[in-house]
């Protein structure tokens, strides 16, 4: 390989840098840090290639173009987390101390830092060793080489995350799925306080590019295999649980697809589900979370829980949680980071933290990473914690020791205890979601300021009355029958949209989602409920309904809500009559007196037949100067009398044009019935009712 220009990128793209200035920034960070030799590598076909070398090169054993499989090298290791970016000494790390390239290269000491390019894909690794230990190296050693390494990356460019894998990463991914070549490390989970190991989290490590979880999960969804690679991911981790602590649970992430595809019942068979607990992202959407209750509604009957992962971290909301009401919640990392020295972090941390105990679920911090974020998760009343402070993702087998504990902690209250010791209004006092507790009884417990201006009423005058005092009487029964399922325990939550009375008696829609909080498995304790005005979306939804089943001239309904009518009317097998009415004479009227007079003529039409017709029928334009009558009532005297009705209507008193003058009109009416039983269909009806109009007009010997 030429070494006047370096090559990076497991992408078929290559891109390409000057070397020389590689060169110049190694040499840099080397002497800052005092170590013999730093390089550049890049990664692709799972290898790694030393692509640039500064220092003296027969210190380590190795050389410029080298290559070594990346699964046996510490690059990896350190992306994945298995491996801190800085070993003083690799002879006092379990790892590193087993991993065959510390004595064949001899190194003593190690710091490295992935190379990210503009689009932030992993494409090589800026590597810092010696042949001894350097116990002086720390983190702001780190800082220096994480500034050459981001350097480097702003040169790189490669196509965005996510694009499509080459051919050789495809067939990569692809053996990894049909071997199960991946390998499951776990990260312990602690108590912030005591530092006592509670449960641990298995992570996946793969031997091929994109090495980092995530990312390789990406890769295989677009090569159709997530799902298959995820199942075999859940045997394993299951197979390994018995060689597990017997008193810690196992967390395990898993995509809403993958959830709804793993045939729980027989994996579970072998296992108590007790001592699982499943990790479903924020950020994954879940397309239908009644289908995933449905599958996982069984296990967790068994003891099975959940946790959501991620929180805070996107977009996804309260609402998720409580579609899942899990018994953990997650903290993401990127609301962890610096919560010690970040004011609005702190804030987030806590509220999240609040909310979660609302509902009865424990929260997690991930990602700490130093004493001071652990001080302030546990300050922040989050019981328990996970991250590299703590401990490294790691093989099984290698034992969880106890870790750091938080110093100068509150006593951290778990979860159902906060609902009567934690304002609920402190928590959610900014949310725009409305937000109660509701009492077994109904009684509102506690209610957030956005459901009391939502619904107008005062927090005392709430905290007296019951949810059934203030639904709509039509959506009670609904919404009773739906409480009792939980409380009967069939289901754990439920949605429905409902009206509320507000206060000045106005409706309120409301989309509600509830969802039952136990206090001990078989206790329930209270509903949490979330309460989103639609009022907005109902009136638009019947604006647009009204206006496509209406007639804009006449405002009566069209043709459409015409045969919607005879539709509904067919399908019940009542039978129903219909009376066509035309206007005769209604053309000399358009071209004597113009359009204007025409339409004041059909919208007076129309009104004379809604006066002639009962409440129950239906008065529809069906098109021009022709009307339909809608009616229930089938035999031919109940159907003449009606036709009557019209005409009287009609001759009662002359129409008064808009030029002052009177007008009188007639209508030529046809009608015709479907009885119970007489087999015929909408079609037939109408034509036998226009061709009974068209006989009358004959009989009448009016001119048409
Ligand atoms: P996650 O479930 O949120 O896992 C936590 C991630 O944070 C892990 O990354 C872990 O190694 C890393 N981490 C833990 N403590 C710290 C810390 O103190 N600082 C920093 N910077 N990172 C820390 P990992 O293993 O790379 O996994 C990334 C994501 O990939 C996971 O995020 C999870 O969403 C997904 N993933 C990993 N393994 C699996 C799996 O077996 N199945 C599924 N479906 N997803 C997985
Ligand atoms: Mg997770
Ligand atoms: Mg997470």
């Amino acid at each position: 390989m030429p070494l006047d220009q370096v090559n990076l990128g497991f992408t078929a793209e290559r891109p390409e840098i000057p070397v020389d200035l590689a060169r110049t920034l190694l040499g840099v960070v080397r002497q800052r840090l005092g170590l013999d030799i730093a390089w550049l590598s890049s990664f692709h076909d799972g290898m790694q290639v030393i692509e640039v070398l500064d220092g003296a090169a027969d210190a380590l054993d190795v050389s410029p173009g080298q290559r070594s499989r990346l699964s046996e090298s510490y690059c990896v290791r350190v992306i994945d987390g298995r491996l801190p970016a800085v070993i003083p000494d690799t002879a006092a790390n379990q790892i590193t101390a087993a991993l065959p390239i510390t004595s064949v290269a001899n190194i003593g000491a190690y710091v490295g830092v992935p190379v990210l390019s503009q689009s932030g894909a992993m494409v090589g690794m800026v590597c810092v060793a010696s042949q001894q230990a350097k116990p002086y190296l720390a983190d702001d050693d780190l800082r220096v080489v994480k500034q050459v390494a981001d350097l480097i990356g702003t040169l790189v460019d490669t196509p965005p995350r996510g694009a499509d894998p080459t051919a050789e990463q495809r067939k990569a991914i692809r053996r990894v799925v049909c071997d199960h070549d991946f390998e499951v490390v776990f990260q312990a989970l602690y108590d912030a306080e005591t530092g006592r190991v509670v449960g641990v989290e298995a992570l996946s490590r793969f031997p091929c590019e994109p090495f980092q979880p995530d990312a390789f999960f990406t890769q295989a969804a677009l090569l159709g295999l997530d799902v298959e690679l995820e199942t075999a991911i859940v045997r394993r981790v299951l197979s390994l649980i018995p060689q597990l602590p017997a008193d810690v649970f196992v967390s395990m992430n898993i995509s809403p697809a993958a959830a709804l595809a793993v045939p729980w019942s027989d994996l579970l068979a072998q296992i108590d589900p007790a001592r699982l607990v499943l990790e479903i992202t924020e950020h994954d959407a879940v397309p239908d979370y009644g289908a995933l209750d449905e599958v996982l509604e069984p296990c967790r009957a068994r003891g099975m829980r959940l946790a959501v992962d991620d929180v805070g971290a996107g977009f996804a909301s309260f609402s998720h949680v409580l579609e899942l009401a899990p018994e953990f919640v997650k903290i993401d990392q990127s609301i962890i980071r610096h919560i010690d020295v970040d004011d609005a972090r702190r804030r987030l941390a806590r509220a999240i933290a609040e909310f979660a105990g609302q509902i009865g679920a424990a929260v997690v911090a991930e990602g700490v990473e130093t004493q001071g974020e652990l001080d302030a998760v546990a300050a922040a009343g989050i019981p328990l914690a996970q991250g590299y402070h703590l401990g490294r993702p790691q093989p099984h087998g290698h034992g969880f020791a106890p870790g750091p504990t938080a110093v100068g902690a509150e006593p951290t209250p778990t979860t159902v205890d906060l609902l009567g010791e934690r304002p609920f209004e402190l928590a959610l006092a900014h949310s725009p979601i409305g937000m109660a507790v509701v009492g077994l009884d109904g009684t509102f417990l506690r209610t957030n300021r956005a459901l009391r201006s939502m619904l107008g009423y005062s927090r005392r005058t709430l905290a007296g009355m019951t949810f059934q005092e203030i639904t709509h009487p039509d959506d009670l029964d609904k919404d009773l029958a739906l409480v009792n399922d939980c409380l009967t325990g069939r289901r754990r939550s439920y949605r429905m949209d409902k009206r509320y009375i507000a206060a000045d008696g106005h409706v309120v829609w409301c989309a509600l989602t509830a969802v039952l909080v136990h206090a001990t498995r078989d206790r329930p304790l209270c509903f949490v409920s979330q309460i989103v005005d639609v009022t907005a979306d109902r009136l638009r939804e019947a604006e647009l309904a009204r206006r496509a089943a209406t007639d804009p001239l006449t405002a009566i309904a069209n043709r459409s809500a015409g045969w919607g009518r005879l539709e509904d009317l067919d399908a019940s097998g009542a039978g129903y009559g219909v009376l066509f009415c035309d206007i005769e004479r209604f053309k000399s009227v358009n071209d004597r007196c113009g359009h204007h007079a025409g339409d004041h003529l059909l919208v007076e039409v129309a009104a004379r037949l809604l006066a002639a017709v009962d409440d129950d029928d239906l008065v529809a334009r069906w098109g021009g100067d022709e009307f339909l009558v809608i009616t229930d009532t089938v035999d031919d005297a109940g159907l003449a009398r009606l036709a009557e009705r019209i005409t009287a209507q009609l001759e009662r008193a002359p129409i008064t044009l808009p030029d002052g003058t009177d007008t009188r009109i007639a209508l030529t009416i046809g009608y015709a019935a479907h009885r119970p039983g007489d087999g015929r269909g909408i079609d037939a009806v109408l034509d036998d009712a226009d061709q009974a109009m068209y006989d009358q007009r004959r009989s009448a010997s009016l001119p048409t």
